[in-house]
């Protein structure tokens, strides 16, 4: 007996930015992405993406350069603090404007 042809359907969902609400808007710190350290910036091809991979968010997207949802991000600081080469710093949500508090960042 295979198991493939007996294997149990099961359903499953997956998370995405949002899930737990728009996040961006208690945030106290943001990350801020230093493009010039940045691997796949520096490459110019898609490497490293470990900010993206421990997003609890997932918020960061995988592209050249990363960019993140500033609307869903919670300033957790996760990424900022996996950052193999320090690209990404928290900076003090007071001294952005308003108005940029939910943008997007690169
Ligand atoms: S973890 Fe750091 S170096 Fe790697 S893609 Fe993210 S910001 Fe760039
Ligand atoms: S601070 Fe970084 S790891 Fe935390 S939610 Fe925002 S983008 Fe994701």
């Amino acid at each position: 007996m295979g198991t493939r042809k007996y294997r149990r359907k099961t359903s499953h969902s997956e998370h995405g930015p949002g899930d737990g609400g728009r996040t961006g808007s208690w945030r106290v710190e943001r990350p801020v992405l230093n493009e010039s350290l940045c691997i796949p910036c520096k490459r110019n091809k898609e490497a490293c993406f470990i900010c993206w991979l421990f997003c609890p968010e997932i918020v960061i997207s995988r592209t050249i350069p990363p960019t993140i949802n500033l609307e869903y991000c919670k300033g957790c600081g996760i990424c900022a603090e996996e950052c193999p080469t320090r690209a990404i710093t928290m900076a003090d949500e007071a001294d952005f404007s308003h108005e940029d508090k939910d943008s997007s960042c690169t």
